[in-house]
């Protein structure tokens, strides 16, 4: 438990607070929602969970904290779904808010759990006490995850970890579609106390540009903050007959892209208190 919660503070603020090792408030439960055709957020406040509703299954993406499937359970089955329905897990990268849940998502479903290869070591850090971690695929950049209809893209983004994985797919609405994007994180504003590993600089200025190539017309990420998804939300709700879609927003994919680009390099060029003595230091206040 020691060591989850160690980790669990990775690309955390120093002076984050925690209530039995969830930052406060992250596990606070949000209202299902669809987002799109056949996608819906499933996720708790802070940490995004899709599902992808389709007529031979379900998949889902991000099984989050252990103690965050009951509430991905509970939206799933508000939203008039079967939990036991989900027949893949995909995962984003190796942080214990994206993985800790896999084995409890696994007990409950029989679901194939899919994660990328590079990020598979670190993923398997993360399970409840004395289980492993279920691994059933492993995937690599530009591979494919497919069900009833639905393909789903990987695509590596290294630097948060080594082998984060944004995916990609394409939904419609009202005849239109969409090229939908699910970033894994681009946040660098606290590199100091991500896993270090030679390169990791230099993967994130190449990942800054990289997300610039994908032609998000609709994304999403793995923190609802990081697309001000409780904002969009609200439109959601507030949507009119021809209102547009709030999750469609290329040029808040644009300046997501460049602020985060800019915390990263500030982080740089300010380190403290995140580095040296403080980091140890750190860790063990959380
Ligand atoms: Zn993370």
């Amino acid at each position: 438990m020691r060591k989850l919660l160690l980790s669990a503070i990775v690309a955390l603020s120093p002076f984050t607070a925690f209530s039995q090792g969830v930052p406060n408030g992250w596990n606070d439960p949000f209202p299902p929602h669809k987002i799109m055709d056949n996608m819906y957020y499933v996720g708790t406040k802070e940490l995004a969970s899709f599902l992808f509703v389709t007529p031979q299954g379900n998949i889902l993406m991000n099984s989050n904290y252990d103690s965050s499937v009951p509430m991905i359970k509970a939206s799933v089955e508000k939203l008039g779904f079967k939990f036991s329905d989900i027949k893949i897990l995909i995962a984003g990268h190796a942080h214990p808010d994206h993985v800790g849940g896999d084995n409890a998502v696994k007990e409950l479903t029989g679901a194939q759990v899919v994660v990328g290869r590079v990020d598979e070591a670190k993923t398997k850090d993360f399970h409840p006490e004395g289980k492993e971690h279920p691994i059933d695929r492993l995937v690599d950049d530009g591979d494919t995850v497919t069900l009833g209809g639905t393909t789903l893209t990987a695509h590596i983004m290294p630097g948060h970890t080594r082998g984060c994985l944004a995916w990609s797919t394409t939904l419609k609405e009202e005849g239109k579609s969409y090229y939908t994007f699910i970033e894994c994180s681009l946040n660098g504003q606290f590199v100091q106390t991500l896993d270090q590993y030679p390169g990791i600089l230099d993967d994130f200025r190449a990942t800054y540009k990289k997300a610039l190539t994908f032609p998000a017309e609709l994304w999403v990420s793995s923190h609802a903050s990081f697309y001000n998804m409780a904002a969009k939300y609200e439109k959601l709700q507030k949507r009119g007959p021809g209102d547009p879609n709030p999750f469609v927003d290329p040029e808040g994919y644009k300046a997501h892209v460049a602020q985060y680009e800019k915390s990263f390099e500030a982080a740089l060029a300010n380190p403290a208190p995140a580095r040296g003595g403080g980091r140890g230091q750190g860790k063990g206040k959380q």
